[in-house]
């Protein structure tokens, strides 16, 4: 297993739409492996395919406590959504900065599982929230542009403060 460099905002790589995995083969299977290392060693609780810099649509999450609740969610697809609820979310991609945004409370969603198989989940709570925000890492978008724009410049500007400092 490896652990994967993950793109930091406002990489335009971000910005790509992720295109649908064709084959659930031993080489997803390692990628999978991989992005989950990635995840718990940030830390984090989910992780999308184009924050690694590769283009597929898969998702991995794990919202446990124990790090024993890994789901790899490939081809994921919000099927049913009602509700709304506000959470402060963070991302592995804009480290540092929380936000409250604005997401669907229940969600069910369709995709595969690591073996190819179909499966179909229902969410609501932290898990809801962070398959949404992980499917709109696949479509190119990132939480933070769902702020006011005076907001999501004054990030950018302490990101690229903070990028400084680290140099
Ligand atoms: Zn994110």
């Amino acid at each position: 297993m490896a652990i994967l460099n993950i793109l930091h905002y406002p990489d335009e790589r971000l910005h790509t739409v992720a295109k649908p995995v064709e084959k659930v083969d031993d080489q997803l299977r390692t990628l999978i492996a991989d992005m989950a290392e990635t995840m718990y060693a940030a830390p984090g609780i989910g992780l999308a395919a184009t924050q690694v810099d590769v283009h597929l649509r898969l998702i991995v999450i794990d919202i446990s406590e124990d790090k024993k609740g890994l789901q790899a969610l490939i081809n994921p697809k919000i099927v049913e959504m009602d509700g709304k609820t506000r959470y402060e979310e963070g991302c592995l991609s804009v480290p540092g900065i929380y936000e409250e945004v604005e997401r669907a409370e229940r969600i069910v969603v369709e995709a595969l599982d690591q073996h190819g198989k179909p499966i179909r989940l229902e969410a609501d709570g932290l898990l809801a929230i962070c398959i949404q925000h992980e499917i709109d890492h696949l479509d190119g978008k990132v939480f933070v542009e769902k702020l006011s724009r005076l907001k999501l410049s004054r990030i950018v500007a302490k990101l690229k403060k903070n990028e400084r400092k680290s140099m």
